[in-house]
């Protein structure tokens, strides 16, 4: 397992049947090098800064049903909220004051931002603050939209691919989505000019080795520049409420290879990670991430954002809490920095 391990670090590739076999490998050893030659990896390109994002959940509204989503459509029991123009910009002027550099707009596809409201709210963001990288998250949508706001100023775009198998797309989705679309909004998103990042869930129900190899595979070749990938974490009122979730184990393992894959990409350890582990994040960056995205969503909605259950919301998640994450990083030897934290790989 170990000459793979220094393979793949060499190459920044392995055949099927090795990166498979590092994948679903039981070796306590192994792991340990995996962890130690990504933190390495991740060392050389980006030293031991952390990146912070200030993450906005400015609606839970959304128009799709995806199956695993506890703000599905179909959820009659979330309750819904949306945040209006000047809490969103009370949430940048709060995160602002901490040290944040980049504000994350992540909601559900709420049909109310339209694309014209949407594109004038990163306008006043940009203008208020043009030091700062604005990151819109918000689903699929038709390309002059996405182009309409990189226009008004949008710096990049997080879209999870979820899934590079055909088949699993399938059982994780209704019938109105399809991968396709979602390829096609990644592929537009880059070609405008984003940088994007896109990613998966760790032990989503169905989900096989294989079609983690799958996910890898489609990450070399689109050569994202960011990757999100957190573990799947039931939520109650959803259709998979009794499926088991993903590991931090699993998930640790799967940023370690993505960082040995792609030396130069932005990995966060997420609040799923966090959530399923309550060390997960700092754990994260032992195994090759280097972003984090703390809450700076207003604490009455910040329950409400729930995609899945038990997420963590009161301790060092919360972007309050800075100074506290700070001083757990800096422990584990880590550096939160005040910096937009833009792609280090060059060109597009
Ligand atoms: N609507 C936007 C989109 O589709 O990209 C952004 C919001 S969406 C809720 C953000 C991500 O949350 C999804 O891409 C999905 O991977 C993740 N997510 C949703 N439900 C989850 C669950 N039960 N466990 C873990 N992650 C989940």
């Amino acid at each position: 397992m170990k000459d793979r391990i220094r393979r793949l670090e060499q190459d920044r590739d392995l055949p099927d049947r090795d990166l498979l076999d590092l994948i679903v490998m039981q070796d306590a050893e192994a792991e340990a090098l995996l962890a130690q030659r990504a933190a390495a990896v991740r060392q050389q390109v980006y030293g031991r800064d952390v990146f912070i994002r200030g993450l906005i959940e400015f609606t839970n509204y959304c128009r799709n049903d995806c199956f695993y989503c506890g703000i599905r459509r179909s959820n009659a029991c979330a309750q819904r909220y949306r945040l209006t123009r000047e809490e969103i910009l009370a949430c940048c002027r709060a995160g602002y004051g901490l040290g944040f550099r980049t504000f994350v707009l992540q909601g559900g596809e709420d049909p109310f931002f339209t694309t014209e409201r949407l594109a004038e709210l990163v306008r006043a963001i940009k203008r208020a603050y043009p030091d700062c990288a604005v990151t819109l998250s918000v689903g699929e949508k038709d390309r002059a939209t996405y182009q309409a706001w990189f226009d008004a100023g949008a710096d990049r775009y997080l879209l999870r691919h979820e899934t590079a198998d055909e088949g699993l797309y399938r059982r994780l989705h209704p019938e109105e989505l399809s991968l396709q679309n979602r390829m096609r909004c990644l592929r537009d998103l880059k070609d405008i000019g984003y940088q994007v990042g896109c990613g998966f869930m760790v032990g989503a129900p169905f989900q096989t080795p294989e079609m983690l190899l799958k996910d890898l595979r489609f990450l070399q070749a689109f050569q994202p520049h960011m990757v999100g990938i957190g573990p799947f974490i039931p939520h109650r009122d959803t259709p998979f409420r009794d499926c088991p979730p993903g590991t931090a184990q699993m998930t640790l393992r799967l940023l370690a290879i993505i960082r040995l894959t792609l030396p130069h990409v932005l990995l966060p350890a997420t609040t799923a990670l966090g959530t399923v582990q309550s060390d997960g994040r700092q754990r994260g960056m032992g195994y090759g991430a280097n972003v984090v995205m703390p809450n700076l969503s207003p604490l009455s909605v910040r329950k409400k954002y729930a995609l899945y259950d038990n997420k963590i919301s009161t301790g060092e998640e919360a972007a309050e809490s800075v100074a506290l994450l700070k001083q757990s990083m800096a422990a584990a030897g880590y550096r939160v920095v005040t910096a937009r934290g833009d792609w280090k790989g060059g060109g597009q």
